[in-house]
């Protein structure tokens, strides 16, 4: 399918010569429109709310690189921080001031974390994470929930989100079942299920990790008493509760989505924000946990380009940007602005949809809903979406290439912006 009202000879031209190149033409799999069908993009420049493709067409972003990008991509102040950080040097391989700026920092910002480790990427971070979780517990199994997604580690890859979901890889092959016999798989939002399975498995269960509010199977809300309930379940069994907040940290809230929601877990993961656009994921909890993790301790976890100065520099005026008052109620404004708009413009063109948002996140979902699941989010007419999607693209708004990803506005977005999009998704939903 070739794009109609747009011109992308340069970004077809590329994506096919990528094709060659990379599996897929891509270096992560969601990013190649496989779901959403036509071809992607290729970028060429990215400044505020806006992006620019090799071919010249702008287009009002709603991805911002998956997350990161909540103050509008290269935010002056960040550039010119990095430009700063840049002429000290790109690694140093040793310890570095910035990374005590940036610890304390997150720090202050989570309730549940005393002291944290810098990796480079969020799957990293769980990865690490189901180590601790497994050495500080002596126990080896793990509940997950269906659609969350938590990296592409092993462990992890049993009913997962993302590309997982929107591909709709069943499992992936080689991941051997040996690997993943000690993963647990709940449907989100049931307790009652995670009563269940801690009953069938006691004293087994080293902890339960989720992500606080869902991204990776679209976005779905914990319904009232969720996360209360699996603080007090864990509790009770002796197993840790952990936050894969990656996406929701510093994006929900400042102080992510266990601050929003009043519920403190053991250990935390991010990611994404906290690196400003550089690869940064971190980990991070209770002090009697993390002195489990070498050199403190002898759980074994490193990286050569951890703690990477350029990108604790990127995080740290990235977080500087958003502790100024005002952040999170702009974000909350406009995207609720954007939210309340798409599903009334649904309403108004005789479309099922349902959909929400919690600051600068939302998800819009083509079934009536409610969705409180991936049983529930997978009964969205996905085909609908693709042309959905397609049809934004060409009024030149980008939206995730995927039913089952979350949006994100920043703070560069303006009602303006969303002004566009909501008269794009009108001329849209007309003709679906
Ligand atoms: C993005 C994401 C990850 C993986 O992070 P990467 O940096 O892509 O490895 C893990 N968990 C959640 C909740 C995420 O959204």
């Amino acid at each position: 399918m070739v794009n109609t009202t747009i011109k992308t000879t340069r970004s077809q031209e590329i994506f096919a010569a990528a094709q060659n190149l990379m599996p897929g033409g891509v270096s992560s799999p969601v990013r190649a429109f496989k779901s959403v069908g036509g071809q992607p993009i290729v970028f060429d420049r990215v400044k505020g709310a806006y992006i620019w493709d090799v071919d010249g067409n702008q287009y009002i972003d709603y991805v911002g690189t998956w997350g990161p990008a909540i103050c509008g991509h290269a935010h002056p102040d960040v550039i010119s921080a990095l430009h700063t950080a840049l002429e000290k040097g790109t690694s140093f391989g040793a310890p570095c001031v910035l990374e005590n700026v940036l610890a304390e920092m997150v720090i202050d910002a989570v309730p549940s974390i005393e002291m944290v480790r810098f990796v480079n990427s969020g799957t990293e971070a769980c990865m690490a994470v189901l180590r601790l979780m497994r050495a500080f517990t002596g126990r080896d199994k793990l509940i997950k929930f269906e659609g969350c997604y938590h990296g592409h580690a092993d462990m992890f890859l049993v009913k997962a989100g993302s590309g997982v979901a929107t591909l709709g890889l069943p499992d992936s092959p080689g991941v051997p079942k040996s690997t993943t016999a000690d993963t647990l798989t709940a449907p989100y939002n049931d307790l009652e299920a995670v009563k269940a399975l801690f009953a069938e498995n006691p004293d087994a269960i080293a902890g339960v990790i989720l992500e606080p509010v869902v991204g990776n199977a679209g976005f779905i809300t914990p319904d009232a008493g969720f996360l209360e309930g699996l603080r007090e379940l864990t509790h009770e069994h002796g197993a840790l509760l952990v936050f894969d907040e990656v996406m929701t940290g510093f994006r929900i809230a400042y102080g992510g989505a266990q601050d929003k929601f009043g519920v403190t877990p053991d250990i935390t993961t991010l990611g994404k924000i906290i690196g400003g656009g550089l690869p940064v994921g971190a980990y991070g909890g209770r002090r009697d946990i993390m002195s489990m993790v070498a050199p403190a301790g002898p759980m074994y976890q490193a990286g050569t380009l951890s703690g990477n100065p350029l990108a604790m520099t990127a995080g740290i005026k990235t977080m500087e940007l958003l502790q100024k008052s005002g952040t999170y109620e702009y974000l909350d404004k406009i995207t609720k602005k954007l939210s309340d708009g798409l599903l009334q413009i649904a309403k108004e063109t005789g479309h099922e949809a349902c959909g929400g948002q919690i600051s600068g996140m939302f998800g819009l979902f083509f079934t009536n809903g409610p969705v409180h699941n991936y049983e529930d989010a997978k009964k969205s007419d996905t085909a609908k979406f693709g042309r959905f999607h397609r049809g934004m693209l060409e009024r030149g708004i980008y939206l995730a290439p995927s039913q089952f990803e979350a949006g994100f506005t920043s703070i560069a977005h303006t009602e303006e912006d969303i002004d566009k999009t909501l008269a794009a998704a009108r001329d849209v939903m007309s003709t679906l």
